[in-house]
């Protein structure tokens, strides 16, 4: 097993996911961040296959991963995986909650477990100093890189290349990623024991889909921005819930458009979405130690709408239990059960949404003799609506060009986007159900 294998098997099959996990496991550092953030090797490969056996882009074995994680069967109906608990929580500390992305719970948690000793650093994905538009991985060790590294970057990050830092560390980590750097990081823990003994816990979020790594300069070049004239991309800046901001040299931040984040990035998502995402059937990190999302209060009555600017959390094993629950009893966080019945239907649809969506495609795909992720789960043959909405998708592919691009963010950047905003949110609640709890 060498890189070749896996450039074939991954790369070049159009199955890579760009989590970085190949870079950061490499024993002979020579895989490095290629074009768009596809690997490619960079030296002598050491043929040892650790890169091959941990890359979660071709395979991604569900039963083997729940055996390993949860030492339970995986169940396929199950649609938010294995889960123990829900809560709703967020950063007691005010500063901290207002540098994250929902809640600045998982800022909030790796700053207690840090300060606490509990842990000696973080890999998250950060922002780099010298390109404001290009994020990389980073091992955070003290709060001041964590609370930097904090909100939601919408595009591929390859953050797991952070891992080679590790090497040779000694102490207890947290790995924050996306639901195919979760899968991957498994893997990686099962082949190589040094690796899964620094691991404190694995940290997951939830991922409807991910942009292409060039997003944000596009972006900046539609609005006349020189990147070089700003300090920062923020998808989620300024005051919450926050949308698509830069922060310029003086340090004043300046918002992008006058509409819902929501409504740019669901139109962002079909132009810019990576095309492997939609292969893709994990949507709330089914194999973390707890996976966070946001919570949309609006969506609940009682007590529950009140709860706006907050995480939502999957806590699915006793490691994740025993974080939450500390970091409760500390004061760092402010957590709240969600009784069963109270669970978020939103997730519920957008993880069911994606698997049916995802799964025809694959279902589709490999009738056709392409290349598919293995899950080892059942991919039935798709019903009429799912097959419907695969070919509407299909279609939205046809906007990828670079004119359309260009016409469709003039329009969503500029003050008409407003109107389409109020069209569609009508669109929703009259025929979609929208707001469901
Ligand atoms: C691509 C993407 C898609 C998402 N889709 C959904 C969704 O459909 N529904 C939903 O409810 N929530 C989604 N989320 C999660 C949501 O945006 C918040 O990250 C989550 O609610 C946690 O908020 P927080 O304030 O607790 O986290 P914060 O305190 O802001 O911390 C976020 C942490 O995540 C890390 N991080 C940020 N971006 C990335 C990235 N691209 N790759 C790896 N690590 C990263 C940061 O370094 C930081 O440590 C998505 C996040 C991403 C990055
Ligand atoms: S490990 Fe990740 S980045 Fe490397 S080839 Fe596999 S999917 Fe791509
Ligand atoms: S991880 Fe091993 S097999 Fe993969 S490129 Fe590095 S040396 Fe080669
Ligand atoms: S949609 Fe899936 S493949 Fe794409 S970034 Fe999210 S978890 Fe990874």
């Amino acid at each position: 097993m060498n890189f070749t294998e896996l450039s074939y098997k991954v790369i070049q099959g159009d199955l890579c996911t760009r989590c970085g996990l190949c870079i950061g496991i490499c024993p002979a550092n020579v895989i490095k961040l290629g074009r768009d953030n596809y690997p490619v090797l960079d030296g002598d490969c050491q043929e040892c296959g650790l890169c091959v056996k941990s890359c979660p882009g071709a395979e991604a074995d569900f039963q083997l991963l729940s055996r390993q994680v949860f030492q339970s069967d995986y169940l396929a109906e199950d649609i938010q995986g294995h889960l123990e608990n829900m809560f709703v929580a967020h950063a007691a500390d005010e500063d901290v909650r207002a540098s994250g992305t929902s809640g600045g719970l998982i800022t909030g948690l790796l700053i207690y477990l840090l300060e606490n000793k509990i842990i000696d650093g973080a890999v998250v994905a950060g922002f780099n100093a010298d390109a404001p538009c290009a994020i990389r991985g980073i091992l955070a060790t003290t709060p001041e890189e964590i609370l930097n590294a904090g909100k939601s970057k919408y595009c591929i990050s390859s953050s797991m290349d952070a891992l080679q830092l590790l090497r040779g560390k000694k102490g207890r980590f947290v790995v924050v990623g996306l639901p195919c750097q979760v899968q991957g990081l498994r893997k990686a823990m099962a082949v190589n024991p040094a690796l899964a003994k620094k691991i404190y816990s694995v940290f997951g979020l939830y991922c409807h889909c991910n942009m292409e790594p060039y997003v944000q300069l596009d972006i900046l070049k539609n609005q006349n921005i020189k990147p070089s004239n700003i300090k920062r991309f923020n998808f989620r800046g300024g005051k919450w819930p926050g949308g698509f901001h830069v922060v310029g040299k003086d340090g004043n931040g300046h918002p992008l458009h006058n509409t819902l984040y929501t409504t740019i990035l669901n139109v962002l998502f079909k132009i810019y979405g990576a095309p492997r995402c939609y292969l893709c059937v994990d949507a709330l990190s089914e194999f973390a130690d707890i996976s966070f999302g946001d919570f949309w209060a609006q969506d609940y009555d009682g007590e529950l709408s009140r709860y706006e600017r907050c995480t939502i959390v999957s806590q699915r094993t006793t490691r994740g239990m025993e974080i939450m629950q500390n970091a409760t009893e500390n004061g760092a966080i402010i957590s709240h059960r969600l009784p069963e019945k109270r669970y978020s239907k939103r997730i519920i649809n957008m993880a069911r949404g994606k698997k049916r969506r995802n799964q025809a495609r694959i279902y589709r795909m490999h009738h056709n003799g392409q290349k598919t992720p293995k899950y080892n789960i059942p991919i039935t043959k798709p019903g009429t609506k799912t097959r419907f909405n695969d070919l509407i998708l299909r279609w939205t592919f046809l906007f990828r060009g670079p004119l359309a691009r260009k016409l469709l963010l003039k329009l969503l950047f500029s003050p008409a986007a407003k109107t389409f905003e109020r069209l569609n949110l009508y669109r929703k609640r009259k025929f979609c159900n929208y707001h469901g709890n």
